[in-house]
């Protein structure tokens, strides 16, 4: 079986991302940053750790396709969540292109995984690797890319998705 890399970074930089890769983002904490506007205000506000540009850059001048698979809770209201956050970030068009009415996303149950989805954004509780795996099998192969805040998630997919890399996202 082919040997995952695992490494622990900062950021997430192209040249870390092999061109047409499968590149999976964790949302919360990974992808989704949540920070205060003001300190005066108190209120807080989420952001995307990488920009529109980057994405579009992984997507057409890298060839990659892109995904969000979150441990939340697999349901309907769940994912509906994540997609507000998405659209409110401006970048929900990088990971689906298909918009399908509340209450009538794709929820599989296999085998211990259940997950639900809406194009390549995906929850499915902290089954990611097996529902990864699931997804994209019988299509082409392509390398791997894993970013997660999380290191359980991290260990997971270097030992059940082969030859990826992954890679442990620290503050
Ligand atoms: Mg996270």
């Amino acid at each position: 079986m082919q040997q995952s890399t695992r490494k622990v970074v900062r950021t997430i930089e192209s040249n870390m991302i092999p061109t047409s890769s499968r590149v999976v983002f964790d949302w919360d904490k990974t992808l989704k940053i949540i920070g205060s506007t003001s300190s005066s205000e108190k209120k807080t506000n989420i952001f995307s750790r990488v920009t529109k540009n980057f994405l579009a850059h992984l997507k057409e001048e890298k060839g990659c396709e892109l995904f969000i698979i979150s441990a939340r809770k697999p349901s309907q209201m769940g994912i509906e969540t994540v997609l507000i956050e998405t659209d409110r970030l401006g970048l929900t068009d990088y990971f689906c292109s298909t918009r399908t009415v509340f209450g009538k996303r794709e929820e599989v149950r296999k085998g211990d995984s259940h997950w639900v989805r809406e194009g390549n954004i995906i929850i499915c509780d902290y089954n990611k690797a097996e529902v990864f795996n699931a997804v994209v099998e019988g299509k082409e192969e392509r390398p791997a890319v894993i970013f997660d805040d999380e290191e359980v998630n991290i260990v997971n997919f270097s030992k059940i998705v082969p030859g990826s890399l992954c890679y442990h996202l620290v503050a």
